[in-house]
């Protein structure tokens, strides 16, 4: 199969697979693996293929109402200086590292949300704001955020962000797998805006084989890993890469699923500091309060 053709196989695979799966609203809250559908969308990143243009960066921004600027602007390197993280306001950002096998040709790491299969940031909120998809996609819900910020503390990969500026209005950020889009059958939009096919999305079990495949292949140009196969239970963004993955800063991290850690953290304040129903009043309260204020300020203006 040509390129170009294999190229549009696998994104048509995977809108079709959104498509059929039907990216039902129903929520899986800190759901066992075996209720996970086989279905499950997911992202190969092939750091090998990405040359690190930002256009996803760019992408991500333009499609969640972030402040982009020019797209021309994201070929500046000079952003490799230094190891970035996600953000407010960039929910994805493409790092640079050495790549000692090909000095010429260095390797480019996107970093996002891993969607995790157990994910630690949904098992750890206490009111249930953050939800794994059907399809994959870990989202979370503004309005019953309370700022607690247990979903930070329990994130194996450091993802979730906050508006500390905000803290009585809080707001979390974090990469959402373009769920708005993907349920309208749109591919993410950093996936379309691709130049290279160094991200591909499809259902999770076909990304495996895909990978498989690429490191059967060229077993020169790849170690032999997915990372993200079994890392915390499975993610839904997985990698390839030519070197170490701890080398391009991936925690290692074993294939025990991290709610059982985020859990703990629960069950330990639960049971020894504060009774949950009192809490979400005091939280809750302090929502309350923060927000009515709010509107007449508003009313005021
Ligand atoms: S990477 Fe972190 S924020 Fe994303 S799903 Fe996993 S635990 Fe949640
Ligand atoms: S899937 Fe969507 S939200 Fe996530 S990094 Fe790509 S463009 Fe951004
Ligand atoms: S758009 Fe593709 S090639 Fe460009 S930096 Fe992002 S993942 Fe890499």
């Amino acid at each position: 199969m040509g390129e170009l053709n294999r190229r549009n196989f696998l994104k048509t695979l995977g809108v079709a697979g959104a498509t059929i799966s039907g990216i039902p609203a129903n929520k899986l809250l800190a759901q066992s693996k075996s209720d996970l559908s086989e279905d499950r969308m997911g992202v190969l990143v092939d750091t090998t293929v990405c040359i690190g243009c930002r256009r996803c960066e760019w992408a991500c921004k333009t499609a969640h109402d972030i402040p982009a600027g020019n797209l021309e602007d994201y070929s500046d390197e000079s952003v490799f200086e230094n190891m970035r993280r996600p953000a407010n306001d960039a929910y994805t950002v493409v790092n640079r590292y050495e790549n000692p096998a090909d000095p010429r040709s260095p390797l480019n790491v996107k970093v996002q949300c891993m969607h995790c299969d157990h994910p630690a940031c949904v098992s750890a909120c206490i009111v249930g704001a953050f939800s794994k998809e059907e399809n994959g996609a870990v989202i979370w819900d503004t309005d019953m955020c309370i700022g607690c910020r247990y979903c930070m503390v329990a994130c194996p990969f450091q993802v979730p962000t906050f508006d500390y500026d905000k803290a009585i209005q809080p707001n979390i950020h974090k990469c959402d797998f373009c769920f708005e889009r993907t349920k309208e059958g749109l591919l993410p939009a950093c996936v379309e805006i691709c130049p290279v096919e160094a991200i591909t999305y499809g259902r999770r079990r076909n990304l495996i084989e895909v990978a498989e495949k690429r490191i059967e292949l060229y077993p020169d140009r790849y170690v032999n890993k997915i990372y993200g196969f079994t890392e915390v239970g499975g993610t839904s963004w997985m990698y390839l890469s030519s070197r170490n993955f701890e080398e391009l800063d991936f925690p290692k991290l074993g294939d025990k699923p991290a709610p059982g850690v985020s859990e703990s953290i629960q069950h330990g304040i639960f049971a020894y500091f504060v009774p949950p129903i009192a809490l979400y009043a005091l939280l809750g309260g302090i929502m309350w309060i923060s927000k009515n204020k709010d509107n007449k300020g508003e009313g005021k203006e």
